[in-house]
């Protein structure tokens, strides 16, 4: 028997496990049903304050009790993306059964670096891997990994672009030249990061004009091409978005694909947010040319419903995912170390440990089956679709573009005469104020020089209603400055 003092004690966990169960589900029926404000905002300086207690050396006196003191604390202090009205970053609003299977997974901590450290989340994994492949429609020469995050996928799909175009092993004995990649106007931040951490500069990220709306236009691209040559760079490729972070739009990955073929140039696709359409019979069509791409990332913790961290990379041609980070990489894919070297997936990816997210994935499509993400990820684009309608017919919003995902972008936009200047300190304040409101939790963005409101439908469980309300609720907080 166990000290009962010890904090590996089973006892602990039982105690607390269930109780924590009850506070959760609690928890999640107020979040569902509207019962909290959705951010119940405070200020950084106050609860650093009021949270500014020294550790002490001791432990507490009543483990329990201070245990449950901490989870409430937490849970009173978070947004609560389970609520109707959250409206805001596009993060999943996980499925609760995905995050028991991640309790479980972090209890285990098998660290996933090599196969023996985590055996059949490894296997897991791969099947997620092998399932989004074929989603996106990649054949059986293709592979991927799962790692934390779009932006580590995204620097991950770079370092591979690199290795493949660069006219020296770059891994290996660096760059004599310095390199380029496209980027559209309107790419995630990350990639200006990842061209930096390879030592790029800032010029690695060659940006290239986009619409109005944000999207690239292939006819762009000749231009930026010679622009970034002229300047004496090696480009290496084009990163196309799938969709666009601010405003949600697809690029036209078929032309985009035409011109990296014409020009020997790797096609990133960076699908964080958008790759999940692949499962949507409705809505796969936007996709159409990323299955021609070199890489793709993909976030789960977007519109798959899975908690975060959940990236898959996915490389048409698998020898992408095994020589990136090895200069002799062909034996393990296909070598002298035998099957096992092949399943340690540590040396595909930058991490060394990292979560089983495959085996939350796996869970999930596995018990909900595949048909329900589809399902998904129409009601968010209908639902967004529904917003915009509302805001199209109301005399006094305005909208960025039309939605062609579940993002969209709008303004405020009263009647008389406002200056631009004042028309965005109007969105700054309606935005803090519609927050306050405790009702929806709604973010920001800039646009062509200009300030906008931004929505992004992550939850099933907004209805077109609650979307109506919006619209009244921004009206009144303008009415009541
Ligand atoms: C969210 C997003 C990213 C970054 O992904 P993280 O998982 O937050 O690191 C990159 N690109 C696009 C287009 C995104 O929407």
């Amino acid at each position: 028997m166990q000290n009962p003092h010890s904090p590996l004690d089973p006892a602990l966990l039982q105690g607390v496990g269930h109780r924590l169960v009850d506070v959760l589900t609690r928890y999640l029926q107020s979040a569902q049903s509207g019962g909290l404000p959705v951010l119940p905002r405070r200020e950084p300086a106050d609860l650093a304050q009021e949270w500014n207690l020294p550790f002490q050396a001791d432990p507490t006196p009543d483990v329990q009790e201070e245990f449950f003191r901490l989870v409430d604390a937490v849970l009173h202090n978070s947004n609560h993306l389970h609520h109707p009205g959250y409206i805001g970053h596009q993060i999943a609003v996980p499925l609760p059964l995905a995050s028991c299977l991640e309790m479980v997974g972090s209890l285990l901590n098998n660290g996933m670096a090599v196969y023996e450290m985590g055996q059949l989340q490894t296997i897991m994994e791969k099947r997620v891997v092998e399932l989004l492949r074929e989603k996106v429609g990649f054949g059986s020469d293709s592979s991927g990994i799962l790692t934390h995050g779009g932006s580590l996928g995204n620097l991950t799909a770079l370092l591979a672009a690199r290795q493949a175009q660069s006219e020296t092993d770059a891994w290996n004995s660096g760059q004599d030249r310095p390199l380029s990649i496209l980027v559209s106007a309107s790419g995630h931040y990350s990639l200006a990061r990842a061209v930096r951490i390879m030592g790029w500069g800032a010029d690695g990220a060659w940006p290239v004009e986009t619409t109005r709306e944000g999207a690239l236009d292939a006819k762009d691209l000749y231009r930026a091409l010679s622009a970034a040559q002229a300047s004496r760079r090696k480009v290496v490729g084009i990163v196309a978005n799938c969709c666009s972070t601010a405003t949600g739009v697809f690029d036209p990955l078929e032309s985009i694909a035409d011109f990296c073929e014409a020009h020997s140039l790797w096609l990133h696709v960076d699908g964080a947010h958008g790759a999940s359409l692949a499962f949507s019979s409705k809505h796969r069509g936007k996709l159409k040319g990323i299955e021609r791409a070199h890489s793709v990332v993909w976030d789960l913790h977007k519109m798959m419903g899975l908690p975060a961290l959940s990236t898959a990379v996915l490389f048409r041609d698998k020898r992408h995912s095994y020589e990136t980070f090895s200069q002799d990489a062909s034996y393990l894919f296909e070598g002298e170390r035998g099957e096992t070297a092949h399943f340690n997936l540590g040396e595909r990816t930058i991490e060394c440990t990292k979560r089983g997210m495959g085996t939350t994935a796996y869970g999930m499509l596995t018990l909900l089956g595949t048909s329900w993400f589809g399902e998904h990820v129409d009601t968010l684009l209908e639902r967004a679709q529904d917003l915009a309608a509302l805001m199209d017919e109301a005399p006094d919003f305005e909208l960025a573009c039309p939605p062609e995902a579940n993002i969209v972008c709008f303004r405020y936009f009263p009647v008389g005469d406002l200056s631009s200047e004042d028309l965005d300190q109007l969105q700054r304040e309606l935005r803090q104020k519609v927050i306050e409101t405790g009702e929806f939790y709604i973010v920001e963005t800039e646009l062509n020089g200009s300030h906008w409101l931004r929505a992004t439908v992550m939850n099933p469980l907004t209805r077109t209603r609650d979307l109506r309300r919006l619209l009244q609720v921004v009206r009144a907080c303008a009415y009541g400055r």
